[in-house]
């Protein structure tokens, strides 16, 4: 074949992978009813996934702000908060900034310092992030916190907790996750139907300024021993994992308890401690 015409189909190609992206993730805000009033903080971290969920939501109108955590992990976390801020400026969003320092008194890598052995350095990563993100996007009144995880994140952690028995654990991991409790705030996750892979082009097509490196933190082997399981799956063979993991999901939420509030902060918990303040009480 001509390289000429060979290069214009490749084009075409990506192109329609493209709109492919942008109308899924048009349909997953339409199924999960987001209102282009809604106040929403798109929750950054200096990757491509929150930074296409942020680019998104933007280009479809919706309200957004940008959120970002410092975690105080060095080098790593500073050209995190870089490329957050580039991102924001190109965007034209506010963006707000809190760190885990001024939080808590200690950074993350104090924190892991002193971990349980049991947890991984993602499971407290995780736990900080959420509790921050949730308290502050309450106090900044917003509707709704978006994060970037998408369909292999998805995926692999609903196989992690079918593999760790923790069958609960996946309510979390949904498109849309509410509960009743009123200190709560909606989370979305409107990449939730994006493989990892268009993503990653899409971003690359679009220029987002995104830190590329991996944490150089990260101790989860079980994710990347997972991750690498699902990476010998067929495309039929995910999208199956997905729609009866989405099923079970729905059956779960049926018997959900309610949750209760923290004993020492007042955010919303299962336990009389939240998992941040058992973990910041028992070993730091
Ligand atoms: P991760 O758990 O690191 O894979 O991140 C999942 C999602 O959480 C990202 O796509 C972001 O939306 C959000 N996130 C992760 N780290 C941060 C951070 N430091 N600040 C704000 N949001 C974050
Ligand atoms: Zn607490």
């Amino acid at each position: 074949m001509n390289i000429k015409l060979y290069s214009i189909i490749l084009k075409l190609l990506h192109l329609f992978s493209f709109m492919d992206i942008e109308q899924k993730v048009e349909q997953t805000l339409k199924k999960i009813r987001l209102k282009k009033k809604e106040k929403i903080l798109v929750a950054i971290s200096g990757g491509k996934d929150s930074a296409v969920t942020a680019y998104l939501l933007k280009r479809l109108g919706y309200k957004i702000k940008g959120i970002h955590i410092d975690l105080g992990l060095g080098k790593y976390s500073e050209n995190c908060l870089k490329s957050v801020k580039e991102l924001c400026n190109k965007l034209k969003i506010k963006l707000y900034l809190y760190s885990v320092k001024k939080e808590t008194g200690k950074t993350m890598s104090d924190i892991f310092k002193h971990k349980d052995e049991k947890l991984s350095n993602c499971t407290l990563c995780g736990v900080m992030k959420k509790w921050l993100l949730n308290k502050k996007a309450r106090e900044l009144k917003a509707d709704k916190i978006a994060t970037g995880h998408n369909f292999n994140d998805g995926l692999e952690t609903f196989l992690m907790n079918l593999f760790k028995g923790s069958q609960n654990s996946n309510l979390n991991s949904v498109p849309i996750l509410k509960t009743k409790n009123k200190k709560f705030i909606v989370r979305i996750k409107p990449l939730f139907f994006i493989a990892n892979g268009k993503i990653e082009n899409y971003c690359k097509k679009l220029n987002l300024p995104v830190y590329k490196k991996i944490c150089p933190y990260r101790g989860e082997t079980y994710r990347v021993e997972t991750r690498d399981f699902v990476k010998k799956l067929s495309d039929k063979e995910k999208k199956n994992l997905m729609k009866n993991f989405l099923e079970l999901a729905e059956k779960i939420k049926k018997d959900e308890k309610e949750t209760r509030y923290c004993e020492v902060c007042g955010e919303p918990s299962r336990k009389n401690l939240c998992k941040r303040c058992e973990l910041l009480n028992s070993k730091i």
